[in-house]
């Protein structure tokens, strides 16, 4: 500090000044304290300073003393918080059925009442009680995102292994935030290409969900719940969309499923299926119109995919495009 400067009001100039410790009575809330504090000496002619910094520092060195003595959080304590649990101030606050900007006053050095110190405190000690608060009043923050973000940071915490979301669920965040004016029916045929296609370029299916054949085709009955209320109207739900949960390989066959697949109707990629084998085989004698939960069994689906590549004698993933338009021109 000793070369850090200062003006002096007995000098009349900036100067050096230098800092002594003591120990000093200080009062706070009609209680005294003994605390370190900090004084800033001219270095020319030994008059007392004012240093603003050191100020502070003997301020929150009587507070922390206070703090002590009364069991409240340390202000350390209570700034630890939100970077722990991945969590903004007003968003905490607000979990917390606080005022908006009751935590951030905290933050910024405001003594907590007792009882508002005791929950901080036990949040800052307990990941699993704050998971628990997050949980109960999850309806008391304004964004998901805000809740998915301090939930993944709070299970990394407790060493819970974070759920990840599976490769269908990937595949249908993408293709909405793809394509526009996708509807439940067009969705359900543009995943079922997808998990054939996907088995013909790399020999492995891409989600371990089973589809069935249905009297519109094939659909994948989790996904065609979750949108079920779209009815026959585009999802207009779009999803942000972290692209690093894509390999290379699902990005370039999901892109070419939505600009040679996404391209169609519903109804067109429907009429598509009927005329295709795994949908075919799995209906078996039903009536066109008589519903069945019957599976279209991966291996069909697979087997089928790969003759039709080898048929249009595609290279990559691209040349569905090849398929696709010559389904279409059979309708
Ligand atoms: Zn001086």
């Amino acid at each position: 500090m000793g070369n850090r400067m200062v003006f002096c009001p007995e000098c009349r100039q900036n100067v050096r000044y230098s800092v002594k410790k003591s120990i000093e009575e200080a009062e706070l809330r009609g209680e005294a304290y003994e605390i370190v504090t900090h004084t800033p000496y001219c270095e020319r002619c030994s008059g007392e300073v004012y240093v603003a910094e050191l100020e502070d520092r003997n301020l929150n060195g009587l507070y922390d003393a206070y703090r002590q003595k009364h069991g409240i959080i340390a202000l350390e304590d209570i700034r630890s918080i939100p970077e722990k649990y991945n969590i903004g101030k007003r968003p905490l606050s607000l979990l917390l059925g606080w005022g908006e900007q009751t935590f951030s006053r905290y933050y910024s050095g405001d003594m907590p009442s007792k009882q508002y110190s005791e929950v901080l405190k036990q949040i800052n000690a307990d990941p699993a009680f704050y998971l628990s608060l997050l949980e109960e009043n999850r309806g008391n923050l304004k964004s998901d995102k805000a809740y998915e973000k301090s939930k993944a940071a709070t299970e990394r915490l407790l060493g819970i292994p974070v759920e990840q979301p599976s490769k269908i669920d990937i595949a249908v965040d993408y293709l909405l935030w793809q394509c526009q004016d996708i509807t439940p029916l067009s969705l359900q045929k543009a995943l079922y290409y997808t998990q054939g296609f996907f088995y013909a370029f790399y020999r492995s299916f891409l989600f371990v969900e089973d589809c069935e054949a249905w009297v519109h085709g094939p659909v994948y009955r989790e996904i065609y719940r979750r949108y079920s209320d779209y009815r026959f109207d585009p999802i207009d739900s779009i999803p942000e969309f972290d692209i690093s949960s894509l390999s290379g390989e699902e990005k370039v066959l999901l892109d070419s499923i939505a600009r040679h697949v996404c391209c169609y109707s519903g109804k067109t990629l429907e009429a598509f299926t009927h005329n295709e084998t795994p949908w075919l085989s799995a209906r078996g004698e039903l009536p066109a119109n008589v519903p069945s939960n019957n599976i279209i069994p991966k291996d069909a689906i697979g087997k089928y995919f790969t003759s039709v590549k080898e048929k249009y004698h595609m290279l990559t993933p691209s040349n569905i495009r090849d398929y696709t338009q010559s389904m279409f021109s059979q309708i």
